[in-house]
């Protein structure tokens, strides 16, 4: 049985039938978890409106400021 990390809603999937890279969704808060690894079960929370938020692709800003 697997757990919400949101709300411990029992989620309805097999830990046996989950992979890594796979998406479940809670359908009692309506959290997305994307599967981080199988075993053991680890699952990170998707954010749709922020998806870049994982990696850090801080773009050196170069303020130029020519005068
Ligand atoms: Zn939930």
């Amino acid at each position: 049985m697997v757990l919400c990390p949101e709300c411990d809603t029992d989620l309805d999937i097999e830990e046996d039938d989950i992979e890594e890279g796979d998406v479940v969704s809670c359908a009692e808060c309506g959290s997305d978890f994307e599967v981080i690894t199988a075993n053991p079960l680890e699952l990170k929370k998707v954010n749709e409106e922020e998806e870049d938020e994982e990696e850090e692709d801080e773009e050196e800003e170069e303020e130029e400021s020519d005068y």
